[in-house]
């Protein structure tokens, strides 16, 4: 059986228990957000991926964190919260 789940906290595809946080399937984020099986807060996920987007596409700071920013709008972790 199959399910396609994704971390509501940054989109990477949860393709088996062991990729959820702490292992847990209830738990519906990665082990990268929740690394305590506990989502990390705003800010702190918002810095990490500006981190990851400056490296990936070669942008400064604040354009990396203003895409960092749009795509993290899109999850259900965060769209209330940005
Ligand atoms: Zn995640």
């Amino acid at each position: 059986m199959t399910t396609a789940v994704s971390c509501e906290s940054c989109g990477m595809p949860l393709a088996g228990a062991e990729e959820h946080a702490l292992a847990d399937p209830s738990i519906p984020y990665c082990n990268h957000c929740a690394p305590e099986g506990k989502l990390q807060s705003v800010d702190e996920r918002l810095e990490r991926f500006t981190q990851w987007t400056m490296r990936e596409d070669g942008l400064d700071y604040p354009a990396a964190k203003e895409k960092a920013r749009a795509y993290l709008k899109t999850m259900p972790a965060w769209k209330d919260a940005l």
